[in-house]
Protein backbone atom coordinates (compact mmCIF):
# COMPACT_ATOMS: atom_id res chain seq x y z
CA UNK A 1 0.00 0.00 0.00
CA UNK A 2 1.43 2.81 -1.50
CA UNK A 3 1.55 6.22 1.56
CA UNK A 4 -1.32 8.21 -0.68
CA UNK A 5 -3.44 5.13 -0.37
CA UNK A 6 -2.66 4.58 3.82
CA UNK A 7 -3.41 8.59 4.00
CA UNK A 8 -6.77 8.39 2.16
CA UNK A 9 -7.95 5.21 4.12
CA UNK A 10 -6.51 6.81 7.63
CA UNK A 11 -7.47 10.42 7.57
CA UNK A 12 -10.94 9.70 5.72
CA UNK A 13 -12.40 6.57 4.81
CA UNK A 14 -11.85 4.95 8.57
CA UNK A 15 -13.07 8.33 10.43
CA UNK A 16 -16.09 8.65 7.97
CA UNK A 17 -17.02 4.79 9.01
CA UNK A 18 -16.98 5.51 12.18
CA UNK A 19 -19.00 8.72 12.28
CA UNK A 20 -21.62 6.90 9.78
CA UNK A 21 -21.65 4.00 12.37
CA UNK A 22 -22.49 6.81 15.40
CA UNK A 23 -24.87 8.87 13.84
CA UNK A 24 -28.23 7.81 14.73
CA UNK A 25 -31.27 7.41 11.86
CA UNK A 26 -33.14 10.29 11.53
CA UNK A 27 -36.77 9.70 13.11
CA UNK A 28 -39.05 8.96 9.98
CA UNK A 29 -42.47 10.42 9.90
CA UNK A 30 -44.13 6.86 10.37
CA UNK A 31 -42.56 6.80 13.80
CA UNK A 32 -43.05 10.36 14.98
CA UNK A 33 -46.45 10.80 13.92
CA UNK A 34 -50.04 8.86 14.55
CA UNK A 35 -51.67 7.03 11.55
CA UNK A 36 -53.38 9.15 8.97
CA UNK A 37 -51.00 11.77 9.84
CA UNK A 38 -47.80 13.33 8.54
CA UNK A 39 -44.56 15.19 9.55
CA UNK A 40 -44.05 18.88 8.92
CA UNK A 41 -41.84 21.40 10.52
CA UNK A 42 -42.16 24.88 11.61
CA UNK A 43 -39.77 27.79 12.83
CA UNK A 44 -40.27 29.40 16.26
CA UNK A 45 -41.19 33.06 15.43
CA UNK A 46 -39.80 35.48 17.48
CA UNK A 47 -41.22 35.92 21.02
CA UNK A 48 -43.51 32.97 20.20
CA UNK A 49 -44.43 30.27 23.32
CA UNK A 50 -45.01 26.53 22.98
CA UNK A 51 -48.59 27.84 23.41
CA UNK A 52 -48.27 30.12 20.65
CA UNK A 53 -46.51 27.42 18.08
CA UNK A 54 -49.08 24.78 19.19
CA UNK A 55 -52.02 27.32 18.57
CA UNK A 56 -50.59 28.29 15.35
CA UNK A 57 -50.46 25.21 13.83
CA UNK A 58 -53.14 23.46 15.11
CA UNK A 59 -52.47 21.19 17.80
CA UNK A 60 -52.13 20.71 21.62
CA UNK A 61 -48.46 21.94 23.10
CA UNK A 62 -48.62 18.99 24.96
CA UNK A 63 -48.84 16.94 20.99
CA UNK A 64 -45.71 19.32 20.71
CA UNK A 65 -43.53 17.83 23.64
CA UNK A 66 -44.51 14.62 22.46
CA UNK A 67 -43.14 15.07 18.77
CA UNK A 68 -40.29 16.75 20.15
CA UNK A 69 -38.77 15.04 22.79
CA UNK A 70 -35.83 17.03 23.41
CA UNK A 71 -37.78 20.47 23.11
CA UNK A 72 -37.45 22.85 25.92
CA UNK A 73 -40.40 24.58 26.37
CA UNK A 74 -39.02 27.40 28.78
CA UNK A 75 -36.01 27.75 26.57
CA UNK A 76 -37.22 27.96 22.62
CA UNK A 77 -35.59 30.40 20.31
CA UNK A 78 -36.38 32.64 17.63
CA UNK A 79 -35.87 30.33 14.41
CA UNK A 80 -36.20 27.05 15.91
CA UNK A 81 -37.49 23.99 14.09
CA UNK A 82 -40.27 22.37 15.79
CA UNK A 83 -42.27 18.82 14.31
CA UNK A 84 -45.57 18.53 14.57
CA UNK A 85 -48.38 16.05 12.92
CA UNK A 86 -51.09 17.10 10.21
CA UNK A 87 -54.20 14.96 9.59
CA UNK A 88 -53.75 13.55 5.74
CA UNK A 89 -56.68 14.43 3.69
CA UNK A 90 -57.40 12.33 1.08
CA UNK A 91 -58.67 13.75 -2.17
CA UNK A 92 -62.61 14.17 -2.75
CA UNK A 93 -65.67 16.03 -1.32
CA UNK A 94 -66.05 16.80 2.50
CA UNK A 95 -68.85 17.34 4.08
CA UNK A 96 -71.92 17.99 2.59
CA UNK A 97 -73.19 20.03 -0.50
CA UNK A 98 -74.42 23.14 1.13
CA UNK A 99 -71.88 22.93 3.97
CA UNK A 100 -68.58 21.45 2.63
CA UNK A 101 -65.26 21.49 0.68
CA UNK A 102 -63.27 20.01 -1.89
CA UNK A 103 -59.47 18.81 -1.53
CA UNK A 104 -57.67 17.96 -4.62
CA UNK A 105 -61.11 18.81 -7.05
CA UNK A 106 -60.19 18.70 -10.87
CA UNK A 107 -61.29 21.25 -13.55
CA UNK A 108 -63.87 21.00 -16.13
CA UNK A 109 -61.50 23.84 -18.20
CA UNK A 110 -57.64 22.93 -17.65
CA UNK A 111 -56.40 24.73 -20.87
CA UNK A 112 -58.81 27.75 -20.00
CA UNK A 113 -60.13 27.49 -23.49
CA UNK A 114 -63.74 27.92 -22.14
CA UNK A 115 -65.11 24.45 -24.06
CA UNK A 116 -64.79 20.79 -24.62
CA UNK A 117 -66.43 17.81 -26.00
CA UNK A 118 -70.15 18.97 -26.83
CA UNK A 119 -69.90 21.93 -24.06
CA UNK A 120 -68.79 25.64 -23.80
CA UNK A 121 -68.58 27.52 -20.20
CA UNK A 122 -68.65 31.39 -20.35
CA UNK A 123 -65.34 32.94 -19.75
CA UNK A 124 -66.25 34.35 -16.59
CA UNK A 125 -66.86 31.43 -14.86
CA UNK A 126 -64.30 30.48 -12.31
CA UNK A 127 -65.70 27.91 -10.14
CA UNK A 128 -65.26 24.86 -12.67
CA UNK A 129 -64.06 22.33 -10.00
CA UNK A 130 -65.49 19.44 -8.79
CA UNK A 131 -64.93 15.74 -7.97
CA UNK A 132 -62.79 13.61 -10.39
CA UNK A 133 -65.78 11.55 -10.57
CA UNK A 134 -68.38 14.55 -11.18
CA UNK A 135 -65.62 16.17 -13.81
CA UNK A 136 -66.13 12.69 -15.61
CA UNK A 137 -69.88 12.65 -15.48
CA UNK A 138 -70.18 16.09 -16.84
CA UNK A 139 -67.97 15.44 -19.69
CA UNK A 140 -69.48 11.83 -20.73
CA UNK A 141 -72.81 12.98 -20.82
CA UNK A 142 -71.55 16.08 -23.27
CA UNK A 143 -69.53 13.94 -25.39
CA UNK A 144 -72.88 11.78 -25.08
CA UNK A 145 -74.79 14.34 -26.50
CA UNK A 146 -72.20 15.52 -28.75
CA UNK A 147 -72.40 12.07 -30.44
CA UNK A 148 -76.48 12.70 -30.97
CA UNK A 149 -76.27 15.78 -32.26
CA UNK A 150 -73.04 16.81 -33.96
CA UNK A 151 -74.44 19.61 -35.02
CA UNK A 152 -76.14 20.89 -32.17
CA UNK A 153 -75.44 23.87 -30.23
CA UNK A 154 -73.17 23.14 -27.24
CA UNK A 155 -74.30 22.39 -23.93
CA UNK A 156 -73.59 25.46 -21.47
CA UNK A 157 -72.18 24.38 -18.41
CA UNK A 158 -72.58 27.06 -15.26
CA UNK A 159 -70.80 26.93 -12.07
CA UNK A 160 -69.69 23.48 -10.24
CA UNK A 161 -67.93 24.45 -7.12
CA UNK A 162 -64.83 26.63 -6.10
CA UNK A 163 -60.73 25.28 -6.00
CA UNK A 164 -60.99 24.24 -2.72
CA UNK A 165 -65.05 24.09 -2.37
CA UNK A 166 -66.86 26.42 0.37
CA UNK A 167 -69.49 28.45 -0.31
CA UNK A 168 -70.39 30.03 -3.62
CA UNK A 169 -71.91 32.76 -4.67
CA UNK A 170 -75.70 32.86 -4.08
CA UNK A 171 -76.07 29.09 -4.11
CA UNK A 172 -77.11 27.18 -1.15
CA UNK A 173 -74.93 23.99 -2.31
CA UNK A 174 -72.46 23.75 -4.76
CA UNK A 175 -69.69 23.75 -1.83
CA UNK A 176 -68.08 20.05 -1.92
CA UNK A 177 -67.67 19.34 -5.77
CA UNK A 178 -71.10 17.10 -6.37
CA UNK A 179 -73.68 20.03 -8.08
CA UNK A 180 -72.87 21.22 -11.31
CA UNK A 181 -75.47 24.24 -13.60
CA UNK A 182 -76.27 23.18 -17.16
CA UNK A 183 -78.29 25.48 -19.18
CA UNK A 184 -81.61 24.31 -20.80
CA UNK A 185 -81.26 23.44 -24.46
CA UNK A 186 -83.36 25.91 -26.49
CA UNK A 187 -84.54 27.46 -29.64
CA UNK A 188 -82.27 30.02 -30.49
CA UNK A 189 -80.49 27.95 -28.05
CA UNK A 190 -78.69 30.08 -24.80
CA UNK A 191 -75.44 31.96 -26.00
CA UNK A 192 -71.68 30.85 -25.18
CA UNK A 193 -72.17 29.27 -21.66
CA UNK A 194 -74.68 31.94 -20.28
CA UNK A 195 -78.01 31.26 -19.03
CA UNK A 196 -80.14 34.11 -21.02
CA UNK A 197 -83.30 32.57 -21.50
CA UNK A 198 -85.95 31.17 -19.69
CA UNK A 199 -86.95 27.65 -20.79
CA UNK A 200 -90.96 27.44 -21.47
CA UNK A 201 -92.95 24.93 -23.47
CA UNK A 202 -92.27 26.84 -26.98
CA UNK A 203 -88.64 27.21 -26.69
CA UNK A 204 -87.87 24.16 -24.82
CA UNK A 205 -85.33 21.24 -27.58
CA UNK A 206 -87.35 18.51 -25.78
CA UNK A 207 -85.07 15.66 -28.13
CA UNK A 208 -81.87 17.82 -27.12
CA UNK A 209 -82.48 18.24 -23.67
CA UNK A 210 -84.17 14.52 -23.09
CA UNK A 211 -80.55 13.73 -24.49
CA UNK A 212 -78.60 14.77 -21.74
CA UNK A 213 -81.56 14.41 -19.09
CA UNK A 214 -81.22 10.77 -20.32
CA UNK A 215 -77.59 10.34 -19.73
CA UNK A 216 -77.51 11.37 -16.30
CA UNK A 217 -80.63 9.64 -15.03
CA UNK A 218 -78.66 6.77 -16.48
CA UNK A 219 -75.78 7.15 -14.33
CA UNK A 220 -76.25 5.10 -10.85
CA UNK A 221 -74.05 8.24 -9.59
CA UNK A 222 -76.58 10.79 -9.90
CA UNK A 223 -78.33 11.58 -6.73
CA UNK A 224 -80.91 14.58 -8.34
CA UNK A 225 -82.00 16.56 -11.13
CA UNK A 226 -83.44 19.92 -10.32
CA UNK A 227 -85.33 21.83 -13.10
CA UNK A 228 -88.63 23.56 -13.42
CA UNK A 229 -92.05 22.27 -13.14
CA UNK A 230 -92.36 23.60 -17.38
CA UNK A 231 -89.40 21.53 -18.22
CA UNK A 232 -90.51 18.29 -16.46
CA UNK A 233 -93.56 18.50 -17.55
CA UNK A 234 -92.24 18.65 -21.28
CA UNK A 235 -90.14 16.21 -20.98
CA UNK A 236 -92.94 13.70 -19.40
CA UNK A 237 -95.14 13.76 -22.36
CA UNK A 238 -92.06 13.61 -24.40
CA UNK A 239 -91.47 10.29 -22.89
CA UNK A 240 -95.09 9.24 -22.88
CA UNK A 241 -95.10 10.02 -26.34
CA UNK A 242 -92.21 7.40 -27.40
CA UNK A 243 -93.54 3.87 -26.00
CA UNK A 244 -89.89 2.58 -26.01
CA UNK A 245 -88.82 5.54 -23.60
CA UNK A 246 -92.16 5.12 -21.73
CA UNK A 247 -91.78 2.23 -20.62
CA UNK A 248 -88.20 2.68 -18.93
CA UNK A 249 -88.24 5.92 -17.85
CA UNK A 250 -91.74 6.92 -17.09
CA UNK A 251 -90.68 6.00 -13.25
CA UNK A 252 -88.60 8.54 -12.64
CA UNK A 253 -91.32 11.27 -13.34
CA UNK A 254 -94.12 9.28 -11.28
CA UNK A 255 -91.70 9.19 -8.46
CA UNK A 256 -89.68 12.21 -8.31
CA UNK A 257 -87.18 10.24 -6.86
CA UNK A 258 -84.36 11.95 -8.75
CA UNK A 259 -86.49 14.58 -10.97
CA UNK A 260 -86.80 17.37 -8.54
CA UNK A 261 -88.95 20.08 -10.00
CA UNK A 262 -88.98 23.30 -8.26
CA UNK A 263 -89.38 27.09 -8.44
CA UNK A 264 -85.93 28.34 -8.68
CA UNK A 265 -84.06 26.51 -12.41
CA UNK A 266 -86.10 28.55 -15.16
CA UNK A 267 -82.82 28.67 -17.08
CA UNK A 268 -80.50 25.79 -16.57
CA UNK A 269 -81.05 22.53 -14.33
CA UNK A 270 -79.01 21.40 -11.69
CA UNK A 271 -77.53 18.28 -10.84
CA UNK A 272 -75.91 16.47 -7.84
CA UNK A 273 -73.95 13.30 -7.66
CA UNK A 274 -73.87 11.10 -4.60
CA UNK A 275 -70.86 11.09 -2.81
CA UNK A 276 -68.27 9.60 -4.35
CA UNK A 277 -67.04 5.90 -2.49
CA UNK A 278 -63.30 6.62 -1.75
CA UNK A 279 -64.88 10.50 -0.09
CA UNK A 280 -65.00 9.24 3.37
CA UNK A 281 -65.85 12.37 4.43
CA UNK A 282 -68.58 13.10 2.31
CA UNK A 283 -72.09 13.41 3.01
CA UNK A 284 -75.41 12.30 0.95
ZN1 LIG B 1 -77.05 24.99 -9.05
Amino acid sequence: MNSYKRILIFRFLLPAIVLLAFVPPAQSSTKVCPKGTKLKTTNVRRGETLEAVAKRVQVTPEDLKKWNRRLRPDKLKAGQNIRYCVEVIQPGSIGACHKGSLVGGRNLDPDGDHQGIGFVTAPSRKALWATKETISYVKKCAAEYRRKFPKGAPMNIGDLSKKNGGPLGNHLSHQSGRDVDIGYMTNPPQSRGYFNRNATRDNLDLPKQWAIVQCFLDNPDTMYIFLSHTVKDALLVYVNSHPKLKSKYSKYFRRLSILRPDNEHHSHMHVRFKCPKDSKKCKN
